[in-house]
């Protein structure tokens, strides 16, 4: 119990440092200190006081981990308003710093993947490339324009499976030994230097202590692949352009707004961190194009928010 406690001390200690003078939930620090417990003993972790982020106490704070005592003749704030005000106080700061955006796009090499390394390039910005093997090796057209990728200081290009399940995915998560050789074949087939994967077919994160899966069949393979040193994200946007058409299914400012918004309202994975997920296909034709240039202007409207490599994923404060 004392461990415990001193946990919650020490990580109120640290948040209040960060608010310097002003009080969080309408109490003296000492009341603080005294009113909140964090009662599960893994968070031992926040107690390392010079680790401690505000993304690991606003975590703390959504799985139930820090608790407030019951309303009563000494404690006068509700429990409830005062986790919430603790919530917006987390939100407050972490509203003031930089936001970070992940432009990454799956299945290349393919017709749309030299349109990418040329935007990122004319728009200094950071792309991330999760490709396809077997696509790679499809054409020497779709060859150089991997090399591209590779040679690209704005594009880190990541492993996304040689055969990207044959489409069959329920089918290929079934046998994770044979999927995992996959992805280990697209890694040494096109020598990729990050263990970074993104899951055809599946929406699903492994890395440091986050585990989230979508699918059950996918679960497998991802552990698989995660004792054998690889990090695999998923995504909190996706954005749908017909490549054919270069219609978009969402518009341009459709998307913007919702990554202003979930960045606003904390409802990505990680907070401050917005993954987006497009297709390199999408952007094959001019009109493609354009709106993958205009989404980038409406995003660098923003001088606090940076696009960022997924190797760097989550940045945390
Ligand atoms: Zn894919």
């Amino acid at each position: 119990m004392l461990k415990k406690y001193f946990v919650g001390i020490v990580a109120i200690s640290v948040f209040t440092t960060l608010f310097s003078c002003h009080n969080i939930i309408g109490s003296t620090k000492d009341d603080l200190q005294d009113s909140v417990l964090i009662e599960n003993e893994e968070e031992e972790l926040v107690a390392k006081k010079d680790t401690v982020k505000l993304m690991d106490i606003l975590d703390s704070l959504n799985r139930g981990k820090i608790t407030f005592p019951a309303l009563d003749s000494i404690n006068k704030i509700d429990p409830k308003v005062a986790k919430r005000r603790f919530r917006d106080s987390i939100y407050n700061e972490l509203n003031k710093k930089e936001k970070h955006i992940y432009l990454t796009f799956d299945d290349g090499p393919l017709i749309g993947s030299r349109a990418i390394d040329s935007i990122a390039t004319f728009k200094h910005a950071k792309v991330n490339a999760f490709v396809v093997g077997r696509h790679a090796n499809m054409s020497k057209r779709l060859k150089n324009d991997l090399q591209r990728y590779k040679d690209n200081p704005l594009v880190e290009v990541y492993n996304h499976s040689y055969t990207h399940a044959a489409n069959r995915f329920h089918a290929f998560y079934s046998n994770p030994d044979m999927a995992y050789a996959d992805f280990a074949k697209c890694e040494t087939d096109l020598g990729l230097t990050h263990k970074i994967v993104r899951m055809p077919g599946r929406n699903i994160w492994l890395f440091d202590d986050t585990r989230r899966i979508d699918l059950a069949s996918g679960g497998q393979t991802a552990d698989l692949l995660g004792i054998n040193g690889f990090k695999i994200y998923g995504w909190d946007v996706e954005w749908k352009i017909n490549g054919l058409s270069g219609n978009p299914v969402q518009s341009v400012n459709e998307i913007y707004t919702r990554i202003k918004n979930m960045l606003g309202n904390k409802s990505t994975l990680k907070p401050n961190n917005v993954v987006l997920l497009m297709h390199d296909d999408m952007f094959q034709n001019v009109k493609g194009q354009h709106l993958l240039t205009s989404l980038i202007d409406s995003l660098k409207q923003h001088k606090d928010y940076k696009f960022e490599f997924m190797s760097n994923y989550p940045v945390k404060y």
